[in-house]
């Protein structure tokens, strides 16, 4: 039986094309991208208005995304979201912790060469993504790139210069496709018995992030700490979650998380793990900082998020990173 499939098209390259100043995004992907799965799958379009490049997505557009997911999932079999690739991590992290209780797949898809230029990966990312669409099996919220399925949390973009421009460092592809061959290994994670619900986001939340690097970044990292107004922050560490035990950091650290606030350390390595496996990392943990474990950048950034949209606690915090298999 056909499919029924939900297209959020958000913008992004895949169906940009040349302006004055370069690349922006253009409605004349809508109907033609699809044609060639027409046999498959019928598909309903909803196109953002405006069509934006994913570098300038907000919170707001998170928000009200999620409000279209919430009154589409239940009318369809499936949901497919096209988006610019700069962001598209962020934006498969957030739909994935924010969207509970899922029994469908959302598959999330993009280029980084339009559709209509010579040699585009977009009909093999489309290709790949209207597959894992078919697949009665997968109830997740996925990206689908250059012939690969990955699970949304733990994936980053990798490349600017390549068609493969995803990877997961922690968790790998969950499943490789190719036209000839169908489907190879394919993980399907644990089912849910939660009711289908949607996590809200509150657009005004402030969530900060402070790389370390060597020199006086501890010093200019504690000042900021103290004195904004983050809600939350990310601090992105070395190697095991290992920092300079510079005292006003740590003293910028206790402050902050005193007040209830949430200051989450990651690995600023692509497969680190924030550990405790050295004593330099242990002063940010007794401060208050959560170690994040295999967190990275993207999925740290919609933890936060959800966790300041419900004012959520560490406990709340750590049983994510448990959930998600991070810790
Ligand atoms: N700047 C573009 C975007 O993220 C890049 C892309 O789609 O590949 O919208």
């Amino acid at each position: 039986m056909k499919k029924h499939i939900f297209v959020l098209y958000t913008g992004g390259t895949i169906g940009m094309s040349a302006g004055s100043k370069g690349l922006v995004p253009d409605t004349a992907l809508v109907g033609k991208a699809l044609a060639p799965f027409a046999a498959r799958c019928d598909f309903d379009w909803h196109v953002c208005n405006p069509l934006i490049d994913s570098s300038a997505v907000t919170l707001l557009n998170w928000r009200n995304w999620l409000a279209i997911l919430k009154d589409k999932i239940p009318q369809y079999d499936g949901v497919l979201v096209l988006h610019g690739t700069d962001t598209l991590a962020y934006t498969a992290n957030i739909f994935a912790l924010s969207l509970k209780g899922l029994n469908k797949p959302v598959v999330l898809t993009g280029a980084q060469w339009p559709f209509n230029s010579e040699n585009s990966d977009a009909p093999l990312n489309l290709a790949t993504a209207v597959a894992a669409l078919e697949r009665p099996d997968l109830k997740d919220v996925m990206l689908a790139f250059n012939g690969k399925l990955f699970p949304a949390v733990g994936s980053s973009k990798l490349s600017t210069e390549s068609a493969a421009a995803f990877d997961n460092a922690h968790f790998g592809a969950s499943g490789m496709w190719s036209e000839e061959g169908g489907w190879e290994k394919v993980c399907l994670s644990e089912k849910t018995v939660e009711p289908f619900a949607v996590q809200e986001i509150n657009p005004e939340a402030n969530i900060e992030c402070y790389t370390l690097i060597p020199g006086i970044m501890a010093d200019t990292i504690a000042r900021n700490i103290v004195h904004d107004t983050a809600d939350a922050v990310i601090l992105q560490t070395y190697g095991h979650g290992n920092a300079p035990d510079t005292p006003s950091l740590i003293e910028a650290v206790r402050t902050f998380t005193e007040q209830g606030k949430l200051l989450l350390n990651i690995s600023q390595v692509p497969q680190g793990c924030v550990a405790a496996v050295y004593a330099q990392g242990s002063a940010l943990c007794e401060a208050g900082a959560v170690s994040g474990g295999k967190c990275n950048l993207e999925t740290a950034v919609a933890l936060l998020t959800l966790a300041v949209s419900r004012q959520a606690d560490v406990t709340w915090l750590k049983s994510q990173l448990h959930c998600l298999h991070l810790i």
